[in-house]
């Protein structure tokens, strides 16, 4: 049981990990896909680089420093978080299961949405982004998820509780997984209704007549597992008090994914901000 387990490896994550090895507890960061401080050529605004760093290299440089620090730190793509009970969180991964007596939720802010006529339209009608949070409305109706990778993957094995008519489709790109569920590899040109998502129309001019869409691209946002938790949410960012302290106990989030500046600075001072209350709130839970 860990006391606290960090999803991402960017400055806010990073950060967190900091102040918390040093307060002595035991933490695990784990990181999988881009961070946006990655694709940064130079960040030249950061304290302390007088001719700027490359956003790679800064990046790196804190997961090492992390390391160095021996905090652990493992590749590993997140799919899914469960709260079992108080100080009792699963972390799940592609393929292990972590347990944690506390989350700091720090994936940055990506929510990744299809370049596809009509998606933004029917966003709320018919189109969701989280198949736990949705799915129920879908029950023994005709379901699709939009996407090609385990994520995809996971999304439809939680519709699977509600509906058996579900495809996948991957809108012209490969599917290399196994999956128990339809595949369709067809390049989608829109998708459509009149109030609600009736179809969705690919390039051979043929069209699925369908319920509803589940939008599931890439890997997993922060976002998509606090939603399935309950965390409250401010359109697509993470709602937090002055500490990152979500309305679940327990469960914190910092960085891009709170909203505000899009900055690093601000991503380093929240982690540190939720590293440190955690702390605080271990410490008040043995008494
Ligand atoms: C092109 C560009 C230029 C920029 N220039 C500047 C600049 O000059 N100055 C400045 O201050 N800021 C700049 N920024 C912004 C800065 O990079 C971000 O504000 C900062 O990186 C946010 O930190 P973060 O820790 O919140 O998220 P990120 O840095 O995005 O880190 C997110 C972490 O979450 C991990 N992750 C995501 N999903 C999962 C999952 N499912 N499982 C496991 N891990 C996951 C990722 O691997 C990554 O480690 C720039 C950003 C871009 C894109």
């Amino acid at each position: 049981m860990y006391d606290s387990v960090i999803i991402g490896a960017g400055p806010a994550g990073i950060s967190a990990a900091l102040y918390l090895k040093r307060a002595n507890k035991n933490v695990l960061v784990l990181y999988h896909g881009e961070s946006q401080l990655e694709k940064a050529h130079l960040i030249d605004n950061y304290y302390g680089f007088p001719g700027g760093i490359s956003g790679k290299d800064l990046y790196n440089n804190g997961i090492k420093q992390a390391q160095n620090l021996g905090v652990e730190v493992k590749e590993e793509e997140v799919i899914n978080l469960s709260f079992n009970g108080p100080l009792d969180f699963s972390i799940k991964t592609l393929n292990n299961e972590y347990k944690s007596k506390t989350i700091i939720i720090a994936t940055g802010n990506k929510k990744l949405r299809p370049n596809i006529k009509g998606i933004v339209d029917f966003e709320g009608k018919g189109i969701s982004y989280c198949a736990i949070c949705d799915g129920f409305f879908y029950r023994k109706k005709k379901v699709a998820v939009i996407g090609n990778s385990n994520y995809a993957l996971s999304e439809a094995e939680d519709l699977h509780n509600v509906t058996s008519d579900i495809t996948i489709l991957t809108n012209g790109e490969s599917f290399d997984l196994k999956s128990e569920f339809p595949v369709d590899t067809r390049k989608i040109v829109e998708v459509g209704g009149e109030e609600k998502i009736q179809y969705v129309l690919f390039d051979d001019g043929s069209k699925m007549e369908l319920n509803g869409i589940f939008i599931a691209l890439g890997t997993a946002g922060g976002a998509d597992f606090a939603k399935k938790l309950g965390v409250m949410m401010n359109k697509d960012s993470i709602e937090v008090n002055e500490n990152m302290k979500t309305n679940i106990n327990g469960i914190y989030a910092c960085g891009n994914l709170t909203g505000g500046l899009l900055q690093v600075n601000k991503a380093v001072y929240e982690g540190a901000l939720a590293g440190l209350d955690i702390v605080k709130y271990l410490k008040e839970q043995e008494v």
